[in-house]
């Protein structure tokens, strides 16, 4: 059977190269006897694996060495809880910007912990924007600073020039569905998280880098909650999710060899620039966001009738282009184009597009 252009939100596609390399390595890696699946994680060759997959992501990202990457199970979910629990310590104060659906839930898991401050929203124009934030919205003495890079669901990003001017405060990001499609400056952040099923690899694993003044700070918590004993057990207190961690080096390595981020960055701003070039340059399909915010993962878009909408999904799907149907919040279109997603991709769903709007006119 063909491969199809799979534009789910995640797990999503991954790059061919990588799983044609696990296909290769599947039953037998290296000279192990095994699969990588079958070992344990307390052996040199698994140690290896993962320890590479840390050397690689380091590199890709050039994180700075005070700071620690850490492999922990829960999704990004589990972090809307870890990130106040470890990090409201001080103050047990926290900003939240509440940009989305992922965002607002972050924000609602962290009241189980402490203050929350929501200087900023999009909410009230269904979250079509990144909103402007000034200094004096962050007056008052908090931990941290919670942001979402990009919004998954409604298609909207941070530019570097919209972070909030907090000063001091640590930045806290969600950045689950944006992580390696371009280059970051991590230092600007106390803490990035992601899911990895976007960007990264298959699920099962959320990787957290976090600056090493920010670990420890709250005593007291579960040990499998608490990012010091991460830190403390190289991510193996217990079992990590050991086939998820070797599959994500697979593609770490992978982007090393094909450019890094600048590459990726300029790839994803490439294809993303395709597809709303073409969004705008017709009355039949709309994007609703304000165009500064524009996310270069997640491309949504209307018809502006429910059921034609829902036509279209089902055509695109069997033209191969598939899991283009919107979040269930916001319906439409949804084209997630992460870094796996090639040009031929973009190019095969405008074509569709242009096709779907002549007949459906
Ligand atoms: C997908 C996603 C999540 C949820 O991730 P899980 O791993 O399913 O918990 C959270 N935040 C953002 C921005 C996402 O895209």
């Amino acid at each position: 059977m063909k491969r199809v252009y799979n534009f789910s939100a995640g797990p999503a596609c991954l790059p061919l190269a990588v799983l044609e390399k696990a296909q290769s390595e599947f039953l037998c890696y290296g000279d192990s006897g095994m699969s990588v699946m079958e070992m344990s994680h307390r052996t040199p060759v698994y140690q290896d694996i993962f320890d590479r997959a840390t050397a690689s992501l380091r590199k890709l990202m050039n994180i700075p060495e005070n700071y620690e990457v850490l492999y922990v199970q829960g999704g990004a979910s589990m972090q809307f809880d870890m990130v106040p629990m470890n990090l409201m310590s001080t103050h047990k104060k926290a900003y939240y910007i509440n940009t989305g659906n992922f965002a607002k839930t972050a924000m609602k898991e962290a009241k189980l912990f402490g203050e929350v401050i929501c200087p900023a929203s999009s909410e009230e124009a269904t979250y079509t924007y990144i909103p402007e934030m000034t200094a004096d919205m962050f007056s008052e003495e908090a931990d941290y600073v919670h942001i979402t890079s990009n919004n998954t669901i409604f298609g909207t990003r941070y530019i570097d020039a919209k972070l909030p001017p907090c000063g001091d405060i640590p930045i806290v990001t969600d950045m689950s569905s944006c992580i390696l499609s371009e280059p970051i400056d991590v230092s600007k952040y106390g803490l990035i998280y992601a899911g990895a099923q976007k960007n990264i690899g298959p699920a099962g694993v959320a990787i957290v880098i976090i600056r090493k003044d920010l670990i420890g700070k709250v005593s007291g918590l579960p040990a499998m909650l608490d990012y010091a004993v991460y830190e403390k057990n190289g991510s193996m207190k217990n079992t990590p999710p050991t086939y998820a961690v070797y599959m994500a080096g697979l593609v770490f390595d992978y982007l090393l060899e094909n450019g890094g981020l600048e590459a990726m960055k300029e790839k994803n701003e490439k294809k993303a620039a395709k597809l709303y070039a073409y969004i705008d340059s017709t009355d039949f399909y709309k994007n609703t966001v304000n165009k500064e915010d524009r996310s270069i993962m997640n491309v949504t878009f209307v018809t502006g009738d429910a059921d034609l909408d829902k036509k279209f999904a089902k055509e695109a799907a069997e033209a191969g282009l598939v899991n283009l149907k919107g979040h269930r919040l916001v319906g439409g279109m949804r084209a997630s184009i992460y870094n796996a997603m090639p040009e031929e991709g973009i190019d095969a769903l405008i074509e569709f597009m242009k096709k779907f709007e002549v007949e459906n006119k």
